[in-house]
């Protein structure tokens, strides 16, 4: 059984509560994120919380998710994490381990890698080729460029430096999608990569004055930003529409 993101929203209030007492349990944002690998993180911006949870993870049981609340909660916190919490996520986290050392041995077996790179519209290679030389004098060294295996609508783009990996959200390879917009989003993660994260006070820091600058350097900065304002929604909408049909 696969928690929603209602029921795991739950679990992170549930883990504050029972962990600090003394406070109002703030508010919570809880998000699948396409990260690579198992990733995930929790912060706090103007008071609120923000879980960040791998993607990977979103077919994790209930009780692995309620342990992972458990876990994050206690680093924000500078807490112990119960030690039953940790057993449970270990255990689990092991066992997905091992299924997918065995899927990508079937898979070195069998046949040749499968790039992702290349959408139904777009090819994420050449429009990085495109980017690195008119922006960045091909000093970009080319990552594993790849489409989410979801649809995600929220998140457009992400760069994983752990695994120098950008990733596209799915969604955007789509013929209603502007080419600029897709430029755009690549151009963003390889802002990414040309101004590796700063981390100071133990805070990291992604999006600088500096990278904030760059950013704006984008042709079509406005038009991108704009197109992306009006349309997430909508399109999100269209596209749930349009798989009800099929
Ligand atoms: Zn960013």
């Amino acid at each position: 059984m696969t928690a929603d993101i209602k029921e795991i929203k739950n679990f992170y209030g549930e883990a504050f509560q029972i962990l600090n007492p003394k406070r109002e349990v703030p508010e919570i944002e809880v998000e699948f994120y396409p990260y690579i690998g198992i990733n995930n993180t929790i912060r706090v911006r103007s008071g609120k919380i923000f879980v960040r949870l791998a993607e990977l993870c979103q077919t994790a049981p209930l009780e692995v998710q309620k342990a992972l609340a458990f876990i994050l909660i206690a680093k924000l916190l500078r807490k112990k994490v119960p030690p039953s919490a940790s057993q449970i996520y270990r255990f689990y986290i092991k066992s997905q381990e091992i299924q997918f050392r065995a899927k990508e041995n079937k898979r070195a077996k069998g046949r040749k890698v499968i790039t992702t790179s290349r959408g139904e519209i777009y090819d994420l290679e050449e429009i990085f080729v495109r980017i690195n030389s008119i922006y960045f004098k091909n000093s970009i060294q080319k990552p594993t460029l790849t489409w989410s295996a979801r649809k995600t609508f929220r998140i457009l783009g992400h760069h994983d430096s752990t695994h120098e990996t950008i990733v596209i959200s799915k969604s955007l390879d789509d013929k209603r999608v502007p080419p600029y917009v897709v430029e755009f989003i690549v151009f963003h993660e390889m802002l990414h990569v040309y101004h590796p994260t700063l981390q100071r006070d133990g805070r990291h820091y992604n999006h600088t004055p500096q990278f904030r600058r760059d950013e704006k350097k984008f042709a079509h900065y406005e038009t991108a930003e704009s197109w992306i304002e009006q349309n997430a929604k909508n399109f999100k909408v269209k596209s749930k529409k349009a798989k009800v049909k099929s």
